[in-house]
């Protein structure tokens, strides 16, 4: 039993850097993909001495928490921006990985059914980065991009199919209605978003595509949780994707919309928590 607890201590401490890491992509992933430019190449550099920054200067959290917040060159004030995605990539990927212990297991479990559990987790730390990726663009520039959406809701949907196929021993036919399901209801999420923005008059643009179809991605892992109790897991999920329209049409034109995707994400992580001890 203490052997099971360290190698899940272990899981969970490897994930949580692992996602500051991933946070340390995102940070580039934000800045640079509203602006159109490639997030493989170029160096990184101080933005006040334009001094190149060695690997030393780029550890994702530690460089800047070590450096104390400034540059080693100039001395200047690193914003701590960076530092807060990494931390809180870092802790988005902590939380999933305590919310599945079993993943943990899978190392010392040889059951097939384990590398489903191990593809689940994969699969929502994934959706989990393209919401803080999409959140953090809309709180910037107002932007969104749908095609950075499908990396929460395509993961969303085929996650459906793996715990069905894991908690139903490989029912292809059950796990394929599963899916269908949980096209059917992710579209509904985002065509009662853009009914409800027809209704009201106000404007649909791509960044609200975007935000509504990665909210409807993300959501399917909340709503998840409550596997072999469907009925709660689908009206967790309606009661969610309800509050999350008339907060979004509330919030539009207003100068505080910028936090709504931040606030819709809080709001998941919270139900997750809940889940996680009830
Ligand atoms: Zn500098």
């Amino acid at each position: 039993m203490i052997y099971l607890y360290t190698i899940y201590g272990i899981f969970i401490f490897f994930a949580t850097l692992f996602g500051i890491v991933i946070g340390s992509f995102l940070n580039v992933v934000i800045y640079r993909v509203p602006e159109g430019r490639t997030i493989s190449k170029g160096h990184s550099m101080c933005m006040s001495c334009g001094h190149e920054l060695a690997a030393k200067d780029l550890v994702p959290l530690f460089s800047w928490l070590f450096l104390r917040g400034k540059c080693r060159y100039c001395k200047a004030p690193v914003p701590s921006r960076y530092a807060k995605i990494e931390s809180l990539t870092g802790l988005v990927f902590m939380l999933a990985a305590i919310l599945h212990k079993e993943t943990a297991l899978w190392i010392l479990n040889t059951d097939v059914y384990f590398i489903y559990d191990f593809a689940y987790y994969v699969l929502f730390v994934i959706a989990g980065a393209a919401t803080i990726a999409t959140m953090m663009i809309y709180h910037d520039t107002g932007k969104g991009f749908p095609g950075l959406a499908l990396y929460a809701l395509i993961p969303g949907i085929l996650s459906t199919t793996l715990l069905t196929l894991y908690t139903k021993k490989i029912d292809w036919v059950l796990s394929l209605k599963y899916t269908a399901i949980a096209c059917l209801i992710s579209a509904i999420f985002v065509i009662l978003c853009k009914l409800s923005a027809f209704i009201t008059k106000a404007e649909y643009t791509k960044a609200d595509l975007g935000m509504d179809m990665d909210f409807a991605g993300i959501m399917l892992f909340a709503a998840y949780l409550w596997m072999g109790h469907y009925d709660v897991g689908l009206i967790t999920y309606l009661s969610y994707a309800v509050a999350y329209i008339i907060f979004r049409r509330a919030m539009k034109g207003r100068a505080s919309d910028r936090y709504t995707g931040i606030i819709a994400a809080a709001v998941v992580v919270i139900l997750m928590i809940i889940r996680y001890f009830i």
